[in-house]
Order: C-alpha cells, then sequence, then structure tokens
C-alpha cells in the first residue's frame, strides 16, 4: 500500500486519507461504524474540524473502536489566540492526548493571514499548544492559493491543505511545486469537487497521479469507502476511459463551476460568492439541518441581497453567469428547506 512521508514531518500516512464533513448527516452508529470501517481498510489520515458539529467526537468514538491507529488532523476557525481553547476542545471531543496536526482553518485572504499571523492571532495560540505537547504539527487550509503560497513561502507551516479536482487543478502549477521544494506536506481537499463529481476512479487516480498528495475524500457509506480504498488499493493510472470521462465532465461543468478563485470580488453586497455557487454541494455534504449552522444561515441570507448588478460577471475568468447560478441555488434551497 503506498506511504507517503507529509513534508518534513515525520507522520508516514497512506496515500489516501479521509475527510470528516459528510459524517455529518448521517446517524450516531453509523457514523461510527463508518469511521471504524475506514481506519480498519488501512487508511491513515482522518481530517475533521471544530466547524463540522459532531464530526470530531464521531471520530473519536470510532478510534476508541478500532484496532488500529489513525493520524488526526483537525482545525478551527477561530483568528485569535483563543484558538487554544478550541484545540482543548478538540482533545476533549476527539478523546486523545495530543494532536498530530491542527489546522488554521479557512484562511480565506490576506487580511485573514495577516491576522492569523499577528501578536494577537491564532498561530500564536497553535504554538502554545504546541510548546504545551497538545499538538504536533501547525497547517493552514484554504481556498485561496495566493494564500496557502505565502504561508509555504514563509515557512511557518508544516502542512497545507488546498482544493485539488480535475475541475480545479489550478494548485498543481503553483501551491504543490513550491511546497514540494519548501518540504511542507500537501493534502488535497474538494477531490470530487465538493460532491460534484460522481466517478471514483478519475477523481481520485486524477488526484493520486500529482507527486507528494494526499487526498482526504469525504465520506459517510460504507460502500464509498469500499470504492475509494478500491481505486487507491489498485494503483492504476487514469485509463482511455477515465480521461474521456474527466473531458466530458469538465464541458459539462465549464459554465457551472465555481474554481473558488475570489477573481470576482469584491462584490458590492459583500456576497461570498464562491459559498453562494457552492451552495448545492455545501448541503450536499453537510445535510439540511443548516438551520442550526449560524454561519451557514448568514451566508445564505447575505447571497439573497444579489442586486444583479453584474459588476462580478466581467471579472470572473470562467464567464459563470453568477447572478442567475445564485438565484437557482436560492431557488433550490428554499425549496428544500420547505419539504
Ligand atoms: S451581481 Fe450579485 S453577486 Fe455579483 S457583484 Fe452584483 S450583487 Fe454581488
Ligand atoms: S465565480 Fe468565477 S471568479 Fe468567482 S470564485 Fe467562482 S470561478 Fe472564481
Amino acid at each position: 500500500m503506498e506511504k507517503i512521508r507529509l513534508g518534513r514531518t515525520n507522520l508516514v500516512v497512506t496515500r489516501l486519507g479521509w475527510g470528516g464533513i459528510p459524517i455529518q448527516r448521517v446517524g450516531e452508529e453509523e457514523a461510527v461504524s463508518v469511521i471504524q470501517a475506514v481506519i480498519e481498510m488501512g487508511v491513515d489520515l482522518l481530517d475533521t474540524a471544530r466547524a463540522y458539529t459532531n464530526s470530531e467526537h464521531r471520530v473519536g468514538m470510532a478510534l476508541r473502536k478500532a484496532t488500529r491507529p489513525a493520524v488526526l488532523s483537525t482545525k478551527s476557525t477561530v483568528k485569535s489566540g483563543k484558538i487554544y481553547e478550541d484545540v482543548l476542545e478538540s482533545l476533549k471531543q476527539l478523546d486523545v492526548k495530543k494532536i498530530p496536526i491542527y489546522h488554521l482553518h479557512s484562511v480565506s485572504n490576506f487580511k485573514d493571514y495577516e491576522e492569523v499571523m499577528g501578536t494577537e492571532g491564532a498561530y500564536r495560540g497553535l504554538k502554545r499548544a504546541q510548546a504545551e505537547g497538545l499538538i504536533d504539527h501547525i497547517g493552514i487550509t484554504s481556498h485561496n492559493l495566493r494564500v496557502l503560497e505565502r504561508a509555504i513561502e514563509e515557512g511557518h507551516f508544516d502542512v497545507v491543505m488546498a482544493c485539488y479536482s480535475f475541475l480545479e487543478p489550478a494548485a498543481a502549477n503553483r501551491v504543490f511545486p513550491l511546497a514540494r521544494a519548501k518540504e511542507t506536506g500537501i493534502l488535497a481537499m474538494k477531490t470530487f469537487s465538493g460532491g460534484v463529481i460522481e466517478e471514483a476512479g478519475p477523481a481520485l487516480k486524477f488526484v493520486l497521479s500529482t507527486d507528494g498528495v494526499v487526498p482526504i475524500p469525504g465520506v459517510e457509506t460504507l460502500e464509498r469507502a469500499r470504492e475509494n480504498w478500491r481505486v487507491f488499493s489498485e494503483g492504476g493510472s487514469l485509463t482511455e476511459n477515465d480521461k474521456e470521462r474527466i473531458e466530458a465532465i469538465r464541458k459539462q461543468w465549464d459554465r457551472q463551476f465555481c474554481r473558488r478563485c475570489d477573481y470576482c470580488q469584491p462584490c458590492s453586497e459583500k456576497i461570498t460568492i464562491q459559498f453562494a455557487l457552492g451552495l448545492k454541494s455545501i448541503i450536499k455534504r453537510i445535510g439540511t439541518n443548516t438551520q442550526e449552522i449560524g454561519w451557514i444561515k448568514d451566508l445564505i441570507e447575505k447571497a439573497r441581497h444579489c442586486s444583479e448588478c453584474g459588476e462580478c460577471l466581467e471579472r470572473c475568468p470562467y464567464q459563470l453567469p453568477i447572478p442567475d447560478l445564485i438565484k437557482e441555488n436560492l431557488a433550490w434551497y428554499d425549496s428544500l428547506i420547505n419539504l
């Protein structure tokens, strides 16, 4: 089974990890048994987050039942030194004494980056946790490749997490070569483009064909976990058939899929456009209990203020019909919660 050392860390993991977003939307018993099965299959790296409601707790429960260990990666969106409190909460939820990788979660732009790296920022909070032996390595996650490039260049992080799939391949030319040169571990999120890609073969083989990258696809069913593991353990490269599927899916989503580059910003109504366009895939992964998740509710309400001014249209390099897609997604969301 192919294993890899994550950058300059001492962590050696199978090149297929697991992501803990969608596990929130199934019942607890099922969730724990799926996570346990994933560990028993041979997956080493489990990624979760404070923001994924009960995900850390479920990972902790599965870990206690499993017969082999796993490498834990979790994260917090807190931008100040108070992140230290979140580390303590993660330790409690995961029921462990130490967490191998703790990330600054979703550092969206340079303003956020400067805040987390400032004297009162979250990075200091994680350094404190590290000095006290509560975490081993500090990572950073972002949808913004320029933020990740800067983070790698400045050398403060052992691991980075970037969006990467055949619909969103930009990190391969920018972030990953830099990370390899600086011995920074690379985790790839959104390997199925947030649920847009259905087929495991083309999606995983594409990511695995990129040197040094560990995909962490989110999985909440045993069937999907087994399918991912099968593709990974067979270890084959992309077939002609896979390549044809990739081209067909790229064509189908060309004018619909948001690549999260943020070139369309700023929006005059302060809408987080990439969120508004990715709404379907977020709900698909998290489930419909979004009424209880404050940050999602806030972002949806903001998206309702799209004035259709069209300013973002000129800035999107992929010519996405942004206001139309926002309207369509909100109508879809409303129909879902009013069922
Ligand atoms: S069209 Fe809507 S999303 Fe685009 S800039 Fe205007 S208000 Fe923002
Ligand atoms: S709408 Fe276009 S410009 Fe904005 S984040 Fe998505 S792909 Fe990038």
